[in-house]
């Protein structure tokens, strides 16, 4: 293996360069100011990984390759996940899809993957302790995220308490989601405040959830038409008072609970039994990607089964269950510089 030594200078700079590079452009995408698109981001990624590969001396725990998200900001208080909220591997054709689902196949036996719209918002964490909304963070590091309580609490989706009509709900309960602002709340969003002078315009729907969802007055927030879709769980407890306890066993039938309890859900999944079926379902949506109200930038696959999940686990930032399927982008990169965007 090569060691400090056999690494060439150059390598060693654009390596560094790349590292602080892409740390910078995750702190501003975080925040809702990106300046360069997804698509550049993921090449500058790509490009750092394939030095990675060639050098594996150069990766740390600090590398891009190697972590979530972003430093989270001072202006809001920190919190600790109580379970770890991760990234997704990427593919980005059908060969590292198939790719992914071998290296699961040759595993565990897979029996049923879920396949799902790929959200393009902000992850955030919601915790209620006996079906009371307490906290609710954005992912931060994924470990430690930023209390987002008041702005989340403005969501009209997002239940303040669970419904129990049909079971009690749990002790405990960790879920994860996407906020984000439907193409048309965004578009009539900047109508407004291009009109009244309050803001300038924002790039593109996920930058105005970013920014929405980050303000220091929830009242700001409360004007910005958010939505949330949920689609992981994290720690759980179940109700102590005993017959209707359940547990969790796959994220189909977590699904169907969270929807229970009035956590709002996408009518958009579908659990196949192939690959060939997973597929259809990217292609599907590749044809009718403007389908939904909200923008997706690809398909989530997961392994349904969670008793699967667990045995798979995962690396240092994404899980080994599930892969994110990338469509080709659609903005043109030189659009995000022009336009002025702001917080
Ligand atoms: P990611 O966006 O590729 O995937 C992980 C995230 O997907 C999860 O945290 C979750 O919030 C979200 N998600 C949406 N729908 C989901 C679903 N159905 N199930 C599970 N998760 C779902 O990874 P990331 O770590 O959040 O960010 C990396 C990506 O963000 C890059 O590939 C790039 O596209 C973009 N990015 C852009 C810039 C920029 O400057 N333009 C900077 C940083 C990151």
């Amino acid at each position: 293996a090569p060691d400090n030594t056999t690494v060439p200078d150059e390598v060693r700079a654009r390596h560094a360069e790349l590292c602080r590079e892409l740390d910078d452009h995750s702190y501003r995408y975080y925040l809702g100011n990106p300046i360069v698109s997804d698509a550049e981001y993921d090449q500058l990624m790509q490009e750092l990984r394939d030095i990675e590969d060639k050098y594996p001396i150069l990766i740390t725990q600090d590398s891009p390759t190697q972590k979530v998200g972003a430093p989270i900001s001072v202006d809001f208080a920190e919190v600790e996940h109580l379970v770890r909220m991760e990234s997704l591997g990427n593919a980005f054709n059908t060969d590292e899809l198939s790719a992914w689902a071998d290296r699961a196949s040759a595993e565990v036996p897979v029996g049923a993957y879920l396949c799902e719209l790929k959200i393009d918002g902000l992850a955030v964490d919601l915790v209620y302790e006996r079906g009371r909304l307490i906290r609710a963070a954005t992912r931060g590091d994924g470990r430690v995220g930023e209390d987002i309580t008041l702005n989340v609490r403005t969501i009209g989706v997002v239940p303040e308490q669970l419904d129990e009509s049909v079971r009690p709900a749990p002790e405990l309960l960790e879920v994860r989601g996407e906020v984000f602002l439907p193409v048309e709340d965004f578009e009539k969003l900047n109508q407004r405040i291009t009109a009244d002078g309050s803001h300038a315009p924002f790039a593109n729907p996920r930058n105005a959830a970013a920014g929405s969802l980050r303000q220091k007055d929830p009242r700001v927030t409360a004007t910005r038409p958010l939505s949330m879709i949920v689609h992981g769980v994290g720690a759980y407890t179940p109700a102590k008072d005993g017959a209707e306890d359940v547990a969790f066993t796959s994220q189909s039938q977590a699904y169907t609970l969270l929807g229970e309890w009035g956590l709002p859900l996408s009518d958009r999944y579908r659990v196949v039994a192939t690959m060939d079926e997973v597929r259809e379902y990217v292609a599907h949506y590749q044809a009718h990607r403007h389908d939904p109200a909200y923008e997706i930038d690809g398909i989530v696959i997961k392994v349904d089964d969670f008793a699967l999940q667990r045995r798979l686990g995962s690396t240092s930032r994404a899980p080994r269950w599930a892969i994110a399927y990338k469509y080709p982008p659609e903005e043109v990169t030189t659009t995000l510089v022009d336009i002025k965007v702001g917080v």
